[in-house]
């Protein structure tokens, strides 16, 4: 996988990818949302050794360089995903499932609303909570 590189311009040496952060990349590489755990698991198929507190930190090094983004909600435990694109969240209550959109139009009502507060350099993360699809069939 080819580093992103960051608007941010920090120094290559000091991010460069490491087997570590590799793993824990390709572990996140199919677009889900992964707590600690399931990626330290993963990990370890391909380092054995490597440790819960190391996942932890690998996580906190690639969320400071933008490829890794962590969600969370009602103080729930994090999830993590590999940041493809900027895009928001559909929760389901029921059996948490957690669904990547877009949400067009989002962004621009944010910076509107907090530049009326005399905000500026917004982000937004948005998080719909309800029922999901399947959920709502089972009844
Ligand atoms: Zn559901
Ligand atoms: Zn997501």
């Amino acid at each position: 996988m080819e580093p992103k590189t960051t608007d941010a311009g920090l120094p290559q040496a000091r991010y460069r990818l490491t087997k570590q952060r590799v793993a824990v990349l390709r572990a996140l590489g199919d677009g889900t949302h992964l707590c600690a755990d399931t990626i330290h698991q993963l990990v370890r198929h391909e380092l054995p050794d490597v440790s819960l507190g190391t996942i932890y930190r690998t996580l906190d090094i690639l969320r400071q360089i933008g490829l890794v983004q962590a969600f969370s909600h009602d103080g729930g435990a994090a999830r993590y995903e590999a940041t493809f694109e900027k895009h928001h969240h559909l929760l389901c209550s029921q059996c948490n499932a957690l669904t990547n959109v877009r949400a067009e139009g989002v962004a621009q009502i944010a910076a509107a609303v907090a530049e009326r507060a005399g905000f500026k350099d917004v982000d937004c993360a948005l998080t719909i909570v309800g029922r999901c699809a399947h959920c709502t069939a089972r009844g």
